[in-house]
């Protein structure tokens, strides 16, 4: 269920008509619905209300303050990556103790931050790691708690590039090779270890995969527990898939009911890190035809969006629904709808049938909430796109359209430079 719904001929997000934003704000924006933000969030963690858990919403999916904001008001603890989605996280109010960091290559100095900001629990993900974090803990008279994250070698099911459990991946450590990293750990004296975690992948449509992960996690922490290692806590990671096109993953409801009757009768907490099937379907792209040519081969839709602003469809080839702003029950064309950028991988949508478009009409690029803004770049020397909020009939912007000053930042011509001789 989301917000984005045509009254008439008009798409809507909410009770605001999209061509007003558009208007206001300037194209292209990522626009976001409040109310499927929150009813998204709450069916996730409801799902699980009748167990021990924390919910750790990812931060990469979407990092924006007021998104972020808006689920640490709602309770929600924070999955980072970063020492820069730290300092978003505490920005945002979210409880420190309600804070996971996970990821193959933490520096010490984001390390320190998050001793420091007082964290809930490092997930860590080699040898040399844990040796760091050891150091940098003592070095500032603390301990640090950490969940090892390991590799269950569980095949997702998705696209290469965001399947992380499998033998091959960079992340986490052999599941088989898990005990005698543990037992090192506990011996380690600035180490609080109480947590295994695991991630396997993203964009996952079948239960299967996460129950796979779960039990080897289960038998890892029996083994442990009888090596006199206490965990309190399980980490699953994220995820779970969302529908872009015709994909038809599990509700939240239902990933919360295969997995609760593996935990009966435990101790532990279940640390859940959901980033796309919060924000996925809560946000779109919305953008403006420059120009249309059609030549001898194909017709292209030439929009001002591009893969800079949502890289999703260059980097994994992956389907985004693009729907017109105002229906004009124009015939529809066959098009490949393409950003400006001056790459072959700059676009949308390739071989797509779409209401025929013309110069100045409006386009949104739907399911772009997750893995959209947060992976935007200047290439091109492009500014950001900006970010808006809608919440009932009105809308906030919540991040500004960078500025050409904002793309230079920090650039400096050296004095040599300056010299014309
Ligand atoms: C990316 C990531 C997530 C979130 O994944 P989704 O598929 O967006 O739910 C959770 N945990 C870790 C460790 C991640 O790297």
């Amino acid at each position: 269920m989301h917000h984005f719904h045509y009254k008439g001929q008009d798409l809507y997000c909410e009770q605001v008509p999209i061509s007003e934003v558009a208007q206001e704000v300037g194209t292209p924006f990522y626009l976001y619905s409040h109310a499927t933000l929150k009813q998204h969030y709450t069916a996730f963690d409801s799902a699980f209300k009748d167990i021990r858990h924390l919910t750790c919403f990812s931060v990469k999916s979407n990092s924006n303050l007021a998104i972020l904001r808006l689920f640490a008001s709602q309770g929600s603890g924070m999955d980072i990556v970063s020492g820069g989605e730290l300092y978003r996280a505490l920005k945002a109010g979210v409880e420190p103790e309600k804070i996971v960091y996970s990821g193959v290559g933490k520096r010490s100095e984001d390390l320190e931050y998050a001793l420091e900001s007082g964290i809930l629990m490092f997930n860590v993900e080699s040898t040399q790691e844990i040796q760091r974090l050891n150091e940098v803990a003592g070095s500032l008279g603390k301990k640090a708690r950490i969940a090892i994250r390991v590799n269950p070698d569980v095949d997702p099911g998705t696209h290469p590039y965001i399947a992380t459990g499998m033998r091959e991946n960079k992340f986490g450590i052999d599941i088989s090779e898990a005990l005698e990293h543990y037992m090192a750990a506990a011996g380690m004296k600035n180490l609080l270890v109480s947590g295994v975690s695991c991630h396997i992948g993203s964009q996952l449509t079948e239960l299967s995969p996460f129950v796979d992960a779960l039990r080897r996690v289960k038998e890892l922490i029996r083994k442990l527990n009888g090596a006199g290692i206490r965990i309190d806590y399980l980490d699953l990671g994220g995820g779970l898939g969302i529908t872009y096109r015709d994909e038809a993953p599990p509700h939240p409801k239902e990933y919360a009911n295969a997995i609760k009757p593996e935990l009966t009768g435990s101790q532990l907490t279940l640390i859940l890190e959901p980033g796309r099937v919060i924000v996925g379907n809560a946000g779109i792209l919305v953008t403006t035809v420059l120009y249309t040519k059609t030549t001898s081969q194909k017709t292209f839709i030439i929009v001002d969006a591009a893969m800079n602003d949502l890289m999703r469809p260059s980097l994994y080839n992956s389907y985004h629904e693009i729907q017109p702003v105002k229906i004009a029950g124009n015939a529809k064309v066959m098009a490949d709808i393409v950003g400006p950028i001056c790459e072959s991988g700059d676009f949308f949508a390739k071989g797509r049938q779409i209401q025929a478009s013309g110069q100045g009409d409006l386009l949104a690029i739907m399911s772009a909430g997750a893995y959209g803004f947060s992976m935007s770049s200047t290439y091109n020397s492009r500014p950001r796109v900006c970010e808006v909020m809608a919440i009932g009939d009105k809308f906030y912007t919540i991040r500004a359209r960078e500025t050409y000053e904002d793309l230079v930042r920090g650039e400096n011509i050296p004095d040599f430079l300056r010299k014309i001789s």
